[in-house]
């Protein structure tokens, strides 16, 4: 670990004074919890002039609910969203996928709006100074080869959040201030499928809030994950699944992956599902159908091959408990 550079700190106490600090510089950052920010400051991989830290907005802070859904700010931190009722009652993937984040430390910390804006992770990238410039650096910073596919120009890295699965398969939206004003987008189009600049931000913008609506309060939902260590861990994949039933048919169906692509992805082709019985049958293509839009690369110490495997296996599982209760 390096030693922390200097940097100016900024303490806003609104959004507007907030992006206008942030001004949509190269050099300046937005920090929450710091829990993934910090360690990429000490690893020399972030070197921001200007930090702006978000735990002082209060418009950004709460749960609050209203005739359209539940509105999350972005700096609720994921111990909050994890132990709200509502949220555990009508939102049980999302509440699931915040107790699920490392541990209970990092979700003290952590926030819904650092968790869907984690930056993208792979074992070249995710290492001290010293590493990376033994090996030349690599795609996504500093260098010009990905070791993980060296032969072409993409970056791999895999999005690793945990919450933003949870959010999608509930038709999440975000609520987004920027230097050229405020825009509200579904959370799918925050992604793009690029490891080396992976969120559709404009320079600046600032994700103020997650909108959950009301048409998904209380559809069966769930999120699983597999990690290394089970009390600390990113996920090497992970799955969430929300569906309904009408006369023991799937009537709708929503599952969502991460840590198996550089986005985390809405699967296709869940339509063709639908009006079925939950039987052996149909969970083994719903399981084959989640492995085969599952891209992992060797991001991780783990084989893509079981982190493919697996996340078609949790989908699967996740699938069968919902239909049955
Ligand atoms: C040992 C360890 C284990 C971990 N395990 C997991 C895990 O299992 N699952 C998981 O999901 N994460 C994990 N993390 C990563 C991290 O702790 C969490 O993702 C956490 O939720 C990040 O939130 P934060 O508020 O700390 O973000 P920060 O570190 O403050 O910020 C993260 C990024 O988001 C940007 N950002 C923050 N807030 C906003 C905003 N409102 N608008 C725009 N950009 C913003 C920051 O500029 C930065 O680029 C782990 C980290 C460590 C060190």
């Amino acid at each position: 670990m390096e030693l922390m550079p200097e940097f100016k700190l900024h303490r806003p106490e609104t959004v507007s004074e907030a992006v206008r600090l942030n001004g949509g510089s190269e050099t300046a950052r937005y920090l929450a919890g710091g829990t993934d920010m910090v360690v990429n400051i000490r690893r020399g991989i972030e070197a921001p002039e200007t930090l702006i830290d978000l735990n002082g907005v209060k418009e950004m802070t709460g749960i609050r609910e209203d005739a359209d859904g539940l509105h999350i700010g972005a700096a609720v931190k994921l111990q909050d969203l994890g132990a709200h009722a509502s949220v555990q009652r009508d939102y049980a993937a999302v509440a699931e996928a915040a107790r699920a984040v490392a541990g209970p430390t990092h979700q003290n910390y952590g926030t819904v709006g650092g968790n869907l804006c984690l930056d993208t992770r792979c074992m070249y990238y995710n290492q001290s100074e010293w590493w990376r410039s033994a090996n030349n650096y690599c795609l996504k910073y500093r260098g010009d080869i990905c070791h993980v596919a060296p032969g072409g120009k993409r970056c791999f890295a895999a999005f690793s959040g945990d919450v933003a699965p949870a959010a999608l398969v509930h038709g999440g939206e975000i609520e987004l201030v920027g230097p050229r004003g405020a825009r509200r987008i579904p959370l799918v189009d925050l992604y793009k499928n690029d490891g080396m600049d992976h969120l559709a931000l404009a320079p600046g913008e600032l994700l103020v809030a997650l909108h959950l609506p009301r048409a998904t309060a209380g559809i069966p939902s769930g999120y699983v994950k597999s990690r290394v260590r089970g009390s600390i861990d990113f996920p090497l994949a992970g799955a969430a699944v929300a569906l309904t039933m009408k006369d023991g048919k799937l009537e709708t169906l929503s599952i969502a992956l991460t840590a198996v692509n550089p986005y985390p992805q809405l699967v296709k082709g869940c339509d063709a599902y639908l009006g079925k019985a939950v039987d052996g049958e149909l969970l083994e293509e719903i399981r084959e159908n989640v492995r085969k839009q599952a891209k992992p690369m060797k991001t991780t110490t783990i084989a893509p091959w079981y982190r493919r495997r697996v996340v078609g296996a949790l989908a699967q599982r996740i699938v069968a408990r919902l239909a049955a209760e």
